[in-house]
């Protein structure tokens, strides 16, 4: 009896002592899956009923699943700024009135002086990675190598630029693909390996080269920003789905990235990563409605890409990461793309810069199922063009304009604004701002502070 007490001590005891001498638990690796222009109804998961997305409703039943998560705008670069710099893209020098994106003959950039999450993870021992669609510029100082990323393989600005045999003025922005094609580069870090990138291959190429990062930094914590060229008009997909999809080629292309999301998702299985590694699936801004067929769907929000009614800038988003994100949650509080800046600079016991201005509020909270984030309001831009403001369950429009099309687009400013209950009318379609005047009054003081506190901002911007 004596003897075994004894043994009982002695293996408490090398317990305690031998979890006390282990090393520090390592800091958890960071997958941030951002496809280009995807529909906030062109999942399985959020109600698409005729595209399959298997690995994705996987992840949403194993995650959490955002129904209010939003671009920080409807458009390809400064949505793409903002997630990098946690700012609003008016701050961080990526926002443009006149060209909205970057262009090959484009001559700027990502400035110096933002830092992106990569670069603050990489000065934390991070090792990083950037595979797929840049456009934050593509002249050497503004790629991702120049960024913080250690690796950068992809197509650098949109998949539909360097057209050649463009069409004629006033057609249909169709592609002829017996004339017309896309002289895009394809980059592995600042090197150009292949032009015209073959496009009907570059979901495929991307992933494995994402899961080749993973299996290569299995030891080291990392971050991975996979950022798809697709599902972006025009549309390409490997010949395995060609045809496979109900939904046709736009649904043949969101299986294939569908795929990627599990192959990814399955690497980080098999490596036994899959406890210490969050997972962020979400998309740069809305459909791009122009193309009919081949642009997705916003489901039951209204208009797409370019505008700030909710289909230009509501996403489809999932969180992922066993152990810590509870199965099958959802989160229907507001979120930023910008808010994922803040949140791995929480989970990697990074402080966050403290000059400059962040619009980045720390998720982890919300993934912990611990509360809520800090965000108090979200504004929505068009260029320097304040357009609309959303606090709680309510959006108020000063200023609208529809998707990108063929029609007249002329923003138009509402005196008074509009306002929507976007809990009880997603699709935003019933005015409701004469009933609520009190709303109204105290959103247009939420305004007037923001756009008051703007102005030392925009000055450092014109200096720039
Ligand atoms: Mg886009």
């Amino acid at each position: 009896m004596r003897v075994s007490l004894l043994l009982l001590v002695f293996l408490v005891q090398s317990c305690v002592l031998s979890k006390g001498a282990a090393a520090e638990p390592q800091r958890p690796n960071f997958v941030v899956i951002f496809c280009d222009d995807l529909g906030y109804g062109d999942l399985a998961c959020f109600g698409h009923p005729t595209i399959a997305t298997p690995n994705l409703d996987r992840m949403a039943a194993e995650g959490m699943k955002f129904t209010q998560f939003y671009a920080a705008a409807p458009v390809c670069t400064p949505s793409r700024a903002a997630l990098m710099t946690g700012r609003l893209p008016l701050r961080n020098g990526m926002c443009s009135n006149k060209r909205r994106v970057l262009f090959p003959d484009s001559k700027g950039g990502i400035p110096a002086e933002e830092i992106t999450i990569a670069e603050a993870l990489q000065a934390n021992g991070y090792a990083t990675a950037c595979v797929g669609k840049w456009h934050l510029g593509h002249l050497p100082q503004y790629l991702p190598t120049s960024n913080g990323f250690d690796f950068y393989f992809g197509i650098p600005y949109s998949n539909d630029m360097d057209r050649v045999n463009d069409a004629p003025k006033g057609r249909a922005p169709f592609w002829d693909p017996k004339t017309e094609y896309w002289n895009v580069p394809l980059m592995r870090n600042s090197k150009i390996i292949e032009r015209p990138a073959d496009q009907t291959t570059i979901t495929r190429r991307y992933t494995e080269e994402a899961t080749k990062f993973i299996r290569d930094n299995k030891d080291s914590p990392f971050f991975l920003y996979l950022p798809h060229s697709m599902p972006h008009v025009p549309l390409f997909r490997s010949p395995e789905f060609e045809g496979k999809s109900r939904r046709g080629l736009f649904g043949d292309v969101i299986e294939e990235v569908d795929w990627s999301v599990g192959q990814v998702l399955d690497t980080l299985r098999q490596l036994e990563l899959d406890d210490n590694t969050l997972v962020f699936f979400t998309s740069d801004n809305g459909p791009w409605l122009i193309f009919d067929e081949q642009g997705g769907s916003a489901g039951l929000l209204r208009d797409g890409k370019g505008s700030t009614w909710e289909g230009g800038m509501r996403e489809p988003t999932l969180a992922w990461w066993p152990g810590q994100v509870k199965p099958g949650s959802i989160s229907r509080d507001v979120g930023s793309t910008m808010d994922i800046f803040a949140t791995l600079h929480a989970l990697a016991g990074v402080d966050l810069p403290t000059d400059r201005v962040l619009d980045s509020h720390d998720l982890t909270p919300v993934l912990r199922g611990a509360g809520a984030s800090s965000r108090e309001a979200l504004f929505y831009y068009r260029g320097y063009q304040l357009m609309a403001v959303r606090k709680g369950p309510w959006k108020m429009h000063l200023m609208t304009q529809d998707a990108y099309g063929p029609a007249s687009r002329e923003a138009k400013k509402h005196g008074p604004p509009l306002l929507f209950n976007l809990e009880h009318d997603p699709g935003e379609q019933t005015d409701i701002a004469a009933k609520h005047s009190d709303v109204v009054e105290s959103l247009q003081a939420k305004v007037s502070m923001h756009l008051g506190a703007l102005v030392s901002a925009e000055s450092q911007l014109e200096s720039r």
